[in-house]
């Protein structure tokens, strides 16, 4: 039957019947611990009890309105989006792409209305920001946009974390820079302090908006509720997705209101953002996320997690160049092929995610257990032992 289904994926020949916290059940029978989170959106694990309530609860109540008309949860959910981060408004969608999308209409028009038709977008190289048109157009690689030509205009891709022409390539013509803090599907590449802050400062003194995509490092995953918290600077929009669903598809773009100002009725919208489905899922999310203790024990966790992970880099050091990143969204740089590291592991029952620049990523659960984090450190362990050696 995958005959029927268009060939966009390798996929490996496995699939799951079921999940419970980091474990993912195959059906070859086998359970697999999962370092991927399928691609850093099972924020909480699998069969979360408060998500699985949420839901069960929703699916009872009501399910679809539409947003002709208020919606309780997604009131609801924005507010505690608005207390929690720099935001004042949120505007809700299904995926990491439509928030994107959402990101770069508003930037363009504040540039048409405010800066006499300013609406260049600046991008940065190894960045990902998802398949839509926009989206695509401002990634940080040609192989994504290659063959869907033409892409939209106005936009530059310029080097990542380099402060040199930082200051000439963005001109009286740029509305906006967009950049993740920390490249998600580039390679777990975190964004430099300095680079961070001669960009907001550049970006300040020529009024140009800033725009964090944190689509994959956001919703605790960092330790920080959004990574952009690590440089203490306030950005104009952020995207969010992947985490704030658990699994459920929804995803949101937050602005302050100064941006608000130039979108009406009319000006955007979403047939299914905002549902109240997703939007019950969200809000049981953000109540564990923002449960005292929460962060901080994940931050100390992942941290302790690291440094071990930065001794088997010492010990093998022909399978390994580095460790990278913050929180549980880390990235081990490789010397052998991370392809083949990623295949062995899965062998060894561990789901890994094979990243950019020869990467891989690392990014369970934030809520996993110290259990299951040595498991999953002594598979790594025991596939570095077993390809080092070849
Ligand atoms: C995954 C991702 C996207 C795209 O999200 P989709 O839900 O796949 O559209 C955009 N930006 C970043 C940083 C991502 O990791």
């Amino acid at each position: 039957m995958e005959n029927s289904i268009l060939k966009t994926y390798n996929r490996y020949q496995l699939s799951f019947l079921k999940g419970k916290g980091s474990w993912l059940f195959g059906d070859d029978k086998n359970w697999y611990l999962d370092f991927g989170s399928g691609i850093a959106v099972n924020i909480l694990g699998h069969s979360h009890p408060a998500l699985i309530k949420a839901l069960n609860k929703q699916s009872k109540l009501l399910w679809h309105t539409s947003n002709l008309f208020k919606i309780d949860n997604q009131e609801k959910l924005a507010h505690i989006l608005v207390e929690k981060t720099f935001a004042d408004k949120v505007f809700f969608t299904n995926s990491g792409a439509e928030s994107i999308e959402c990101a770069i209409k508003i930037a363009r028009k504040y540039g048409n209305t405010f800066k006499k038709k300013r609406n260049k977008i600046i991008s940065f190289s190894g960045a990902f920001h998802g398949r839509t048109y926009g989206a695509l157009s401002i990634s940080g690689s040609k192989k994504i946009s290659e063959g869907f030509e033409p892409i939209l205009g106005g936009v530059d891709n310029i080097p990542f974390n380099q402060l040199d022409k930082l200051e000439d390539n963005l001109t009286n013509e740029v509305c906006a820079v967009i950049l993740e803090p920390i490249q998600g599907e580039g390679g777990i590449n975190e964004a430099d302090l300095v680079f961070i802050k001669k960009l907001k400062t550049i970006c300040k003194n020529k009024k140009i908006l800033l725009i964090f995509d944190e689509i994959q490092s956001g919703i605790g995953r960092t330790g920080k509720f959004l990574a952009h918290e690590f440089f203490d600077v306030k950005p104009d929009i952020v995207t969010i997705a992947k985490g704030i669903g658990g699994g459920f598809p929804i995803g949101c773009c937050l602005l302050t209101n100064k941006l608000a100002q130039v979108m009406e009725v009319g000006s955007h919208g979403s047939t299914f953002g905002g549902n109240p489905l997703g939007c019950s899922v969200s809000i049981a999310i953000l109540n564990e996320i923002f449960k005292e203790g929460f962060l901080s024990n994940l931050s100390k966790k992942a941290s302790n997690f690291k440094i071990k992970l930065e001794g088997l880099v010492r010990e093998y050091p022909k399978t390994f160049d580095e460790v990278r990143g913050k929180g549980f969204m880390l990235g081990l740089k490789c010397k052998i092929s991370n392809k083949i590291f990623v295949d062995e592991a899965l062998t060894n029952k561990l789901i890994l995610i094979p990243g950019g620049d020869n990467t891989i990523r690392i990014l369970p659960p934030i809520n996993i257990t110290k259990k299951d984090l040595n498991i999953g450190f002594k598979i790594i362990e025991n596939v570095a032992s077993k390809l080092e050696k070849k």
